[in-house]
């Protein structure tokens, strides 16, 4: 797996955003100018998948439904759950294969008071993480960094990501 160096970003920006910022995955999906550089991997009638574009981890994705919900299990009847699931579980099977992880991460955050939309982060652990870096260390800005990928090297990594996962 290739390697990049980490940064810290801006993390009151960041949570700026996340908290009075108009809801980020409403606005991929409309393909809002104001939210660049995400790179969709997948999309459906329902879900759409891109990538985070703070990522900790190299292939970084997340996973949300279209429309706007924000309750991860009461936001959905249950057969639209479980189709969702359906979507996380091509996109993590392609970003686990696409970079060679050791292990995918998945976990739904949010709140009402940042980052409503409800989506699924999938984070795939390079092997030969130390332990102590591993597990939510890996995850978080706080505590990883941030990668700093080429915006070309993304949108190649994400068309490598968008022909696995088409074949899923
Ligand atoms: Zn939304």
């Amino acid at each position: 797996m290739r390697s990049f160096e980490r940064y810290a970003p801006d993390l009151d920006a960041y949570h700026g955003r996340a908290r009075t910022g108009p809801r980020f995955v409403c606005g991929i999906v409309a393909r809002d100018p104001g939210f660049p550089g995400h790179h969709v991997v997948y999309e459906g009638d329902g879900a759409i998948a891109f990538f985070n574009r703070w990522p900790t981890q190299y292939g970084y994705t997340l996973v949300a439904p279209k429309e706007h919900r924000e309750q991860v299990t009461g936001g959905f009847a249950v057969e639209e759950y479980l189709e969702l699931q359906r979507v996380v579980y091509r996109v993590a099977e392609a970003v686990r294969l696409e970079v060679g992880a050791e292990r995918v991460y998945v976990l739904s955050l949010g709140s009402s008071a940042g980052n409503a939309h409800v989506h699924w982060h999938v984070v795939p652990l390079p092997p030969g993480v130390p332990y102590e870096e591993q597990q939510l260390a890996a995850v978080m800005l706080q505590t990883a960094g941030a990668l700093d990928v080429p915006e070309e090297e993304r949108a190649a990594l994400a068309a490598r990501i968008r022909g696995r996962v088409g074949r899923g």
